[in-house]
């Protein structure tokens, strides 16, 4: 369950040969472990190779043994690795995280060395550039590899790349290197990143550009921390803005981190960078090749990567210098992490911006509460960019009551809807319908006997995802080619979908606009990271009509020839209870709409509702953010709710409903460290998703007035049980999600 590790800040030390150092290794284990420093000694935040049992694992030199037992019995270090020592900062870092998730250490360093092949010494490679010599003769094979070398100045190349840009054989290279016409040489694998030149000039600036560059750059040169809430409706030109700090933190020689919510929106950003700062800079996320991952760790760790573009775990790197960290599209959920460590990356960047020294910009056209509220309070700086970048200006966005328009059964399309898309075709102009669904249809029935086709495994609906013939769980991601009977009664030919998703949108839209050309934008349906990229790009550059899009259309990305969103359900968000529904759908609607007009032509975008005076929905439509904000903050101040109060969600999953129940009782019953602290418990109860992946799932969840110490009470109430084995028990300090 939870683990404490005593922390140990002394100074930065070095520790001799044969002298007691607490070693932090990345196994599941409840504390440091002492070990006799090697020969040479070793430095406090040394990784270093222990021995444990019988393996040899990796660790950090924590600080100075504890000692206590018999030393003859302390094993030795075995050696230092060549990897640049861990930051101070950087220990500091992971301890207070792991203290505000209630993390152990161990699992910290686990999330702090996801690269492959630490403990290896570093790989050499063999490289290749042009030499002086000239080649006895000449042949077309021999022309396309010099001329390649000469295309890229001065870069060297793994034999298999130039072999392959060249069109060659190995051979060929190989015998222009006995001729001194290519040059080969060993270099380390992991290469620093291209240096990015901030000296070029970026974009001239406008007046509220301007501004809000200025105060963030006088952050920056103050080399103190800062936090800034950069909020601006999308086009206004907030990436402009921070990517002027980066300058200025890259002018200073500090690294700078830019948090992206998505990663199909790195390419955009990538090539942004590029153009200003003439080099790429390093990436960070799960669509990265393993070499690059521990190309990129090593490179922040040394300084040879100087601006890094990552997802939430980017955070983890072990920066050498951090002066810079922006969290782009701040509001998004996906910077939770609702897996293995819960933590909100947005929150982490402030923490580890506070410890080093750095400046933190949070970027959104809507903020979350919880920023907006900080702003309020006077924690973090506002800047506001109020129009949008030139000509363009921000959508109109207006209602289709479906109580008017209503739609005839089995069409998610309404008719002033539809004119408006035929407009768009007509005038050679983009439309996006959104519905944040995924797949074909989110419910099949069968009509002879009702049964509803759900997961063997969870407490949810099967998906169909007819492109891929397969019924699809959304929880624990099982699929089934789809069943030509009823699961239930089987009968044949009765099994009927319920409701829409995007590819059952986009067949209509093809049956009504047949000679459109249709794309379906949705996270299911890419086979990579990369191919998910070339199909953005290649719908932005004009290549479609028509976009059908899933939440990833959403975020940030730039849709030039875009001028009509057609939002398909806006009322989906609004039911459930959860405390963020209002909040949620307000942010989605207005990216959503602002997709449209980001060019010379205006856009419009058009809300399909039941509910067009629901407050929420006028308030999308009103473009009144502040009203919006000051609402549901009063709401949220009422109910002691975050960012008012203080929330943790527990979840205790087990196979067996009984031991969950029974375990969820016992800690309702004996909260004696929480009531100390003002904190109530509510629950147990099943969860929303009662079951996943076979696990059934129990609810608790404890509330506390804002400034209460709810860390230290949780750590104490639940040490108070020991669980059963097989049973699974999480803690979510400030839950985004409810499921
Ligand atoms: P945001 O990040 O707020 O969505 P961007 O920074 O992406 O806005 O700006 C939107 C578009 O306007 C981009 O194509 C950007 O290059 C352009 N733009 C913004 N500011 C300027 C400027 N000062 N000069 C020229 N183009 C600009
Ligand atoms: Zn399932």
């Amino acid at each position: 369950m939870i683990l404490q590790i005593g922390r140990n800040m002394c100074d930065f030390s070095h520790f001799e040969q044969g002298a007691l150092v607490a070693v932090l290794t990345t196994q599941p284990l409840d504390r440091l472990l002492d070990y006799k420093a090697p020969a040479g000694g070793c430095h406090q935040g040394a990784f270093v190779e222990v021995p444990l049992g019988p393996r040899k694992v990796l660790g950090v030199v924590w600080g100075k043994g504890q000692g206590g037992f018999d030393l003859a019995k302390a094993r030795s270090v075995i050696r230092v690795l060549d990897i640049a020592p861990m930051r101070e900062e950087m220990q500091e870092f992971l301890g207070r995280v792991g203290d505000y998730t209630l993390t152990p250490l161990t699992a910290m360093l686990r999330l702090a060395t996801r690269a492959p092949g630490l403990m290896d010494p570093q790989s050499m490679q063999r490289v290749f550039t042009l030499g002086h010599g000239e080649p006895d003769r000449m042949t077309a094979a021999r022309q396309r590899v010099i001329a390649v070398l000469e295309d890229h100045g001065g870069f060297r190349f793994t034999l298999a790349e130039l072999a392959e840009l060249a069109g060659v054989s190995g051979s060929v290279i190989h015998g222009l290197v006995r001729q001194g016409v290519v040059l080969e040489e060993e270099t380390p694998r992991d290469l620093p990143y291209p240096d990015l030149d901030p000296s070029l000039p970026g974009k001239a600036l406008s007046e509220d550009q301007a501004a809000a560059a200025e105060a963030i750059l006088e952050g920056v040169r103050s080399r103190l921390y800062g936090t800034w809430l950069l909020k601006g409706v999308t086009g206004s030109g907030k990436t402009e803005v921070y990517l002027e700090a980066v300058a200025e933190c890259l002018k200073q020689r500090r690294q700078a981190l830019v948090l992206l919510p998505e990663i199909a929106l790195t390419s955009e950003f990538l090539t942004r960078v590029q153009a200003r700062f003439g080099a790429r800079p390093a990436e960070w996320h799960s669509g990265v090749t393993m070499t690059e991952r521990r190309r990129c760790w090593r490179m922040v760790a040394e300084g040879g990567a100087g601006l890094v573009v990552g997802a939430r775990s980017a955070l983890y790197l072990p920066f050498r210098e951090l002066g810079l960290i922006v969290v782009d599209e701040e509001h998004d959920q996906s910077y939770k992490q609702e897996e293995g460590v819960h933590y909100n990356a947005r929150d982490m960047a402030v923490l580890r911006a506070s410890i080093n020294g750095a400046q933190v910009v949070l970027a959104s056209a809507t903020p979350s509460l919880e920023s907006w509220a900080n702003a309020k309070a006077g924690k973090y700086r506002r800047l506001d960019l109020a129009e949008r970048f030139g000509v363009a200006e921000m959508p109109a966005i207006g209602t289709i009551d479906l109580r008017v328009d209503a739609l005839p059964r089995g069409r998610w399309i309404s008719e002033p809807l539809v004119a408006e898309v035929r407009a768009r075709l007509a005038l050679g102009e983009q439309s996006l319908l959104f519905l944040n669904r995924r797949g074909y249809a989110p419910l099949t029935v069968c009509r002879a006997c009702g049964h509803q086709i759900g997961c063997d495994h969870c407490d949810a609906r099967m998906v169909e995802h007819r492109f891929q013939g397969r019924l699809m769980c959304h929880q624990c991601g099982d699929t089934r080619p789809m069943p030509e009977k009823c699961p239930s009664c089987g009968a044949k030919g009765k099994l009927a979908p319920i409701g829409p998703g995007v590819e059952r949108l986009a067949e209509e839209a093809e049956a009504l606009f047949p000679d459109a050309r249709i794309a379906i934008l949705s996270s299911d349906l890419a086979q990579s990271a990369r191919a998910m990229k070339a199909r953005i790009e290649e719908i932005a550059s004009g290549k479609a009509d028509l976009i059908i899009g899933t939440q990833l259309v959403a975020k940030g990305h730039n849709f030039p020839h875009l001028t009509l969103v057609g939002v398909i359900d806006a009322d989906l968000g609004l039911q459930g209870g959860d405390l963020r529904a209002a909040e949620r759908t307000f942010q989605l609607m207005r990216q959503v709409a602002g997709r449209a007009g980001r060019r010379e032509r205006p856009g419009v975008a058009l809300l399909q509702t039941h509910q067009p005076d629901h407050p929420v929905i006028r308030a999308i439509i009103s473009g009144d953010d502040e009203g919006f904000w000051a609402a549901e903050a009063a709401e949220r101040q009422l109910a002691g709710v975050p960012p008012y109060g203080r929330m943790a969600g527990i979840v205790l999953s087990s196979p067996d409903a009984k031991a969950a129940f029974d375990l969820g009782n016992a800690m309702a019953r004996n909260t004696a460290p929480l009531t100390r602290i003002g904190a109530s418990v509510f629950g147990p109860a099943p969860a929303p998703i009662a079951r996943i992946r076979g696990r059934h799932r129990v609810r608790l969840l404890v509330k506390a007035a804002k400034g209460a110490p709810l860390q230290a009470a949780l750590a104490a109430w639940v040490a108070g049980f020991k669980p059963p084995a097989n049973l699974r028990l999480t803690i979510d300090i400030d839950p985004q999600s409810f499921y």
